[in-house]
This record gives structure tokens, C-alpha cells and sequence, in this order.
């Protein structure tokens, strides 16, 4: 049997050491400002054991992996449905690249870049009475814990420099592929990418990915053939412009965001949260990608 907490104990070993962590977002001060030198990892397995190591009970923004749990929102409320106003294709691109444009009729390539997430967001904001409390409701009850919340610190500041994405909302708005108010959908928007959790609370959250899309408490939320679907998803498409490299080096359909986080599953066996502030190019986290990277070595655990 594996033996998960001493293969965590070997990571954060290694991680403590390191003195190239890569840079803290700089497009917000609440990020910018953050200690490159925590460090956290929570992992749990098919069993419901636990396993951590270092700041895994601190809580960062979440950023984009948000965009993982809008999805699975909306997937729910409207289901197949959803594949009309947004694709399946990775980007290879950044985060905030308009990759809309390219195809030039307002699908966005996938829901994990930023312009596909602001469609689900418009999803969520016609469907849902209250949107932001009902989406942090549904988090909640998945993590079965009332303690995560947005963070309005963060919510303001991402609105005041969110200026592509206020682009790519109003240019989806000239495609009809956005049917509320550009500032509602972006208020929502903003709001979901400053939900702050830890590292034990991530790794509970996604558990379901890799539980058939029943979360811990038992309770079912996707479907097998939609939890396949957001697996393929975050596979290929969560990872910014570096899915290639993460699948090549960790082999896990996972997803990143620029607080540093990374959350990453292999079905039926474990799923992990890392948490390290410091992002390489690319903006994943450069420790998360090297401890996944050690995590799926060290065990031989990967998809592949
Ligand atoms: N909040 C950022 C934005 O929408 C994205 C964060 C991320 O990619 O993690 O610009």
C-alpha cells in the first residue's frame, strides 16, 4: 500500500529547501503580497484518510480553479445544453487571452479560460435566485463546511484591474453568447475567483471528481459521464498555456490559479491540493507543478 505521508514528508522536505519558488501574482496587491515561502499539501484517498503536510489548513484564493466548480454548477442546472455556448477545446493559450476571437462567433474554446468561465458565470446568474450566495451554498454543502467565503478585499481589486475581462464580456455581449448585465455577470465572476479556501478544504471538495461525482458525504452531484467530461477538461484545458507540460509531468487531470493552488485527482485512488504563492511563467504554481511532479513519480500513481 502507499504510503501517502511519507511521500508528503519527502516533498515538503524538498520544497522547504527550495529557494526558486517563482514570483506571487502581481496584478493585485492581496496577491502580490503574499509569503512565497508557505507551503501546504493535503491528500486524500479512495478510503477517506488523510494526509498533510506544512500550511495545508491556510486559507489563499482559490482564483481559477473556481472555474471547475461553476462548471459542475451549471453542468447540473443545464446539462448538456452548456456545450452550445462553449467548447471543449484546450486554448494553449493564457488565461485572459480573448481566444474567443479567433473563431470569430463568440463560443469560447473551453469554460477553464477566463472568457468560457464568464459564460458559465451568465449561466449561473440566470439561473440561480441569489447566484453568489447559492454558488458559496453549493460549495459548502460539497465541502461540507460553512466556514469558506468570499473574500470582498480581493472581489474589489479584481474588479478594478479586470479590464480584459470586462473586454471579453461585452465582446461574448456582441454575440449574444452573454444574456445578463456585463456587470452582474462580472460581479458574480469576480466574487467566485476570491472564494478563499485551504488545502484540506480543496482536496475534500474535489474528492468528488474522482469518486464517480458523489462528494464525501455520499451525496451525487455529477453523473459519471459528466464527471469523465470535466476530468477530460481539466486534463486538457487546466492549466493555462501549460496543460501539455503538467499532464507530461504529472499526468492528472487537475487545475491551477494564480494564488498558487493547484488541486489535481487520479479517479478512484486519490485526490490532492498543493498550495505554494510563488507561480513560474506560466502562472501555475512552480513548487505545486514540482511536488505533483514528485508525487506521481515517487508513487507511480498517474493516469498514464
Ligand atoms: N482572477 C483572474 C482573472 O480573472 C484569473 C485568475 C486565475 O487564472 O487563476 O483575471
Amino acid at each position: 500500500m502507499t504510503d501517502f505521508q511519507k511521500t508528503l514528508d519527502a516533498i515538503y522536505k524538498k520544497a522547504a529547501c527550495s529557494d526558486a519558488r517563482g514570483e506571487t501574482a502581481s496584478y493585485i496587491p492581496e496577491l502580490a503580497d503574499i509569503d512565497a515561502h508557505k507551503f501546504g499539501m493535503h491528500l486524500i484517498d479512495s478510503d477517506q484518510r488523510n494526509y498533510s503536510v506544512g500550511d495545508s489548513n491556510e486559507n489563499f484564493s482559490i482564483q481559477s480553479i473556481s472555474k471547475v466548480l461553476s462548471l459542475t454548477m451549471a453542468l447540473g442546472l443545464i446539462g448538456e445544453d452548456l456545450w452550445k455556448r462553449v467548447g471543449v477545446e484546450p486554448s494553449g493559450d493564457p488565461f485572459n487571452h480573448l481566444s474567443l476571437l479567433e473563431q470569430e462567433n463568440g463560443i469560447p474554446r473551453n469554460p477553464l479560460i477566463n472568457a468560457g468561465a464568464i459564460v458559465v458565470a451568465d449561466i449561473l446568474v440566470s439561473r440561480l435566485k441569489r447566484p453568489k450566495e447559492d454558488f458559496l451554498a453549493f460549495i459548502r454543502n460539497i465541502a461540507n463546511d460553512r466556514s469558506i467565503s468570499y473574500n470582498e478585499r480581493v472581489a474589489a481589486s479584481e474588479k478594478a484591474t479586470g479590464f480584459r475581462n470586462f473586454a471579453a464580456a461585452h465582446l461574448l455581449k456582441s454575440y449574444g453568447n452573454l444574456k445578463n448585465d456585463v456587470d452582474l455577470v462580472l460581479d458574480f465572476y469576480f466574487h467566485q475567483c476570491a472564494i478563499e479556501m485551504s488545502c484540506a478544504q480543496l482536496a475534500k471538495t474535489f474528492f468528488l471528481y474522482g469518486n464517480g461525482g458523489r462528494c464525501m458525504q455520499g451525496q451525487g452531484y455529477l453523473n459519471t459521464h459528466q464527471v469523465k467530461r470535466i476530468n477530460a477538461l481539466m486534463l486538457t484545458c487546466g492549466f493555462y498555456d501549460e496543460a501539455g507540460e503538467f499532464a507530461f509531468e504529472v499526468g492528472l487531470p487537475g487545475k491551477s490559479g494564480v494564488g498558487g493552488g493547484i488541486v489535481a485527482l487520479l479517479p478512484n485512488t486519490f485526490c490532492v491540493a498543493c498550495w505554494s504563492p510563488g507561480l513560474n511563467k506560466k502562472g501555475n504554481s512552480k513548487l505545486g507543478m514540482e511536488a505533483l511532479e514528485k508525487l506521481t513519480s515517487d508513487t507511480g500513481l498517474s493516469i498514464f
